[in-house]
């Protein structure tokens, strides 16, 4: 048996999700025509209380165009230094937006008020124009770590406060949601923006949504179609989105409980050193050589990331069964 615990984005649709694409309605998404399209935008947008919505291809795609509507060249976003905005995103917000990024230092990459603040520049001739915070939430490289909604609102306050437009990586938001035991409504009005990806622990092939104001969405289409982002008959894409929404966000706390039981195993292991305290779907812990550790682990048939020289990420996903969690026992 394979347990292929790399990532979240290898699940492959099912029997359900691949019906539900094969069934979708679709028409010419760059000309605004594809029911289903529109049909899951504004079911997200409603979701998380927002105006609008956009299909975009990806969540690299969807944070790149929030970074690039909400900002203009000189301009500096704060986001934490563990952020995949600033580490997995090739420089995007340098390549397409032509601003600079001033980290934070957060725990398990959960940035604080304080924190930020003293991100904040003065108004100088030779600083860039502080403009804009990110947080991400799960935080990927911080072990799956979730912000409070307290902390959401706190930094979104703030941000206000500051005249700081406030976007959410919401890759892996329902997640995060799924910890908190919230709704998509509870963090209605706190952000600007929003992306969130369809194809992580929601299971879909590809996509992802942005969210925010008509304003804003109408300025993303723009941004999209230039990024290349313009797709057809997106629907059938769209299609496997609505079907995730309605059927793969309660099944999240089935990885979660999968992911506990993973990091009590990897506990009792005397070749790990540390596991960082698992929240979510991420289980992230410390060995003496993660490549290493990853060659003997893919010997016995389990897949892992190197994540950095010392670091091995494991993901557990809509893939992995109890029976490959209890095969585990045996073989960690
Ligand atoms: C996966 C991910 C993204 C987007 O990645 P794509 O592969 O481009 O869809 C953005 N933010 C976080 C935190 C992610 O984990």
């Amino acid at each position: 048996m394979i347990i292929d615990l790399r990532s979240d984005t290898l699940t492959k649709p099912g029997r359900a999700m691949l019906d539900a694409m094969y069934h979708a309605e679709v028409g010419d998404d760059v000309f605004g025509e594809d029911p289903t399209v529109r049909k899951l935008e504004e079911m997200a947008a409603a979701m998380f209380g927002m105006e609008a919505g956009l299909f975009c291809p990806s969540g690299t795609m969807t944070n790149q165009i929030a970074v690039k509507a909400h900002t203009q060249p000189l301009d500096e976003i704060i986001c934490d230094k563990l952020c995949h905005i600033y580490n997995y995103e090739t420089a995007g917000w340098a390549f397409h937006s032509g601003v600079s990024v001033r980290l934070t230092d957060g725990d398990r990459g959960i940035m604080t008020v304080d924190q930020i603040e003293r991100c904040i520049l003065p108004d100088y001739d030779w600083y860039p124009n502080t403009r804009m915070v990110c947080i991400e939430n799960t935080v990927n490289k911080g072990g799956g770590a979730v912000y409070s909604i307290d902390r959401m609102k706190e930094i979104g306050a703030f941000a206000r406060s500051r005249g700081l437009v406030y976007h959410l990586d919401g890759a892996r938001i329902f997640n995060a949601l799924t910890a908190l035991d919230k709704s998509p409504s509870d963090i209605s009005g706190i952000f600007d923006s929003i992306s969130v990806c369809l194809s992580k622990g929601l299971g879909t092939p590809a996509g992802s949504l942005l969210l925010g104001s008509k304003d804003f969405i109408k300025k993303s289409r723009k941004i999209r179609k230039v990024m290349g982002g313009g797709m057809r008959q997106s629907g059938y894409l769209a299609a496997a989105g609505i079907y995730a929404l309605e059927n793969n966000i309660a099944r999240l706390a089935d990885d979660h409980a999968r992911a506990k039981q993973i990091e009590a195993m990897l506990k009792q292991c005397d070749w790990v050193k540390k596991v960082i305290p698992v929240e979510t779907n991420i289980v992230i812990f410390e060995v003496e050589d993660s490549a290493r550790t990853a060659d003997i682990l893919a010997a016995k048939g389990i897949k892992t990331s190197p994540f950095s020289p010392t670091l091995v990420r494991m993901v557990t996903h809509l893939d992995i069964t109890d029976a490959m969690v209890a095969e585990m026992q045996e073989l960690l």
